[in-house]
């Protein structure tokens, strides 16, 4: 059977190179005699995997000495609850900005741990746009300001980061890690689950400033303590050892294609094709504001819900599949994630315009 064109939002599409690769490594990794899955994570040739995926993403991202990169479990939604636990230290209150619902989540359960001030929402429109943030309700004993950098399910995104002074700026990164080039030293700390821009789902990454280290919360099991992490090189435990050797691929992957900078490029041509579409067509119509679309996730819809259908059930005949939007927004959602070819966004813009065509 051949592969489909899969915009699936998460865990999406890897590059098939990566695949192939891990398939070819699959029984006898190097010479091994074993497979990656069967060796001891702390083996010589385990060790060389993951102190090489760690070297690639620092070189991908540009990562400062200052800041430890970690490969933990437990998906984007535990560090939900391993930021407040690491960072509600001092003041025990923390500033964030909701933009949907994943913001939302992260939102609730920092509130378990200490007094969450709400800065700024766009829950009045669907989370469809990036609420304009006002300084002044910023509030400066705030032991650290959260963001959702992309938010997976609306398809928006922050074009500019708030500027938060001396309070540690955190990101979830989740939906555009490594899409386009971020300053990592605007952040006190990043944290990304992998199965979207980075490998399976199983792995995720924390890039942290040190000096925000060794001052958890009492009460924070060890296993949720990043000094614990940083200070055992992710090894504190044993690390989703397969997951991390895909990330190394994909790393290896993005930096034969040129790095971050030149998939950033192939990311906007991808966006900008669907979007000028969107823009033009009579039947579809993009559903973020034009200015905080995402670059990573474009919902859209047509004139009604059976038309949506419609779309949906031919777009998958014809191998379009994942394009349903989020069980909460509904419509269509295309996810062009760096492993989606410029090609395959292109037809699917020429299976649009057909579409059209015939349900004018
Ligand atoms: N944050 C964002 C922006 C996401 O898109 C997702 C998953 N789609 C999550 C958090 C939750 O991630 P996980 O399922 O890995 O916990």
């Amino acid at each position: 059977m051949e592969r489909v064109y899969n915009f699936s939002a998460g865990p999406g599409a890897l590059p098939e190179a990566v695949l192939a690769k891990a398939q070819k490594e699959l029984l006898n990794y190097d010479n091994t005699g074993m497979s990656v899955m069967e060796m001891s994570h702390r083996s010589k040739d385990y060790m060389a995997i993951i102190e090489s995926a760690e070297q690639l993403l620092r070189e991908l991202m540009q990562v400062p000495d200052n800041y430890k990169v970690l490969f933990l479990q437990g998906g984007a939604t535990s560090q939900f609850a391993m930021v407040p636990l690491n960072l509600m230290n001092r003041n025990n209150k923390a500033d964030y900005v909701d933009t949907g619902v994943w913001s939302t989540k992260a939102i609730k359960e920092a509130g378990r741990y200490g007094k969450v001030n709400v800065v700024a929402s766009s829950a009045d429109k669907t989370f469809s746009y990036i609420p304009k943030l006002d300084q002044s309700k910023f509030d400066l004993g705030a032991d650290y300001f959260h963001i959702t950098t992309n938010n997976t399910i609306y398809g928006t995104r922050f074009n500019e980061l708030p500027n938060t002074g001396k309070v540690p700026l955190v990101g979830d990164m989740s939906s555009d890690i490594l899409s386009k080039y971020y300053d990592v030293t605007n952040f006190g700390l990043i944290y990304a689950g992998a199965q979207k821009n980075m490998g399976p789902a199983g792995v995720c990454v924390v890039i942290v400033k040190e000096e925000l280290l060794g001052n958890a919360i009492d009460f924070t099991p060890a296993m949720m303590n990043y000094k614990n992490h940083a200070d055992n090189g992710s090894m504190f435990n044993t690390p989703p050892t397969y997951g991390i050797y895909l990330c190394k691929l994909v790393y290896e992957w993005l930096k034969e294609q040129g790095g971050v900078e030149a998939i950033a490029k192939v990311n906007i041509d991808k966006a900008n094709a669907l979007y000028e579409y969107l823009d033009n067509s009579e039947l579809f119509s993009g559903t973020a504001a034009k200015e905080d679309r995402s670059i990573m996730n474009v919902p859209f819809i047509t004139k009604g819900h059976q038309l949506d259908d419609q779309f949906l059930k031919e777009a998958a005949a014809k191998g379009f599949v994942n394009l349903k939007g989020h069980r909460t927004t509904g419509g269509m959602r295309a996810s062009i994630y760096n492993a989606m070819p410029l090609l395959t966004v292109q037809k699917l813009v020429d299976f649009m315009k057909q579409f059209e065509q015939a349900n004018k």
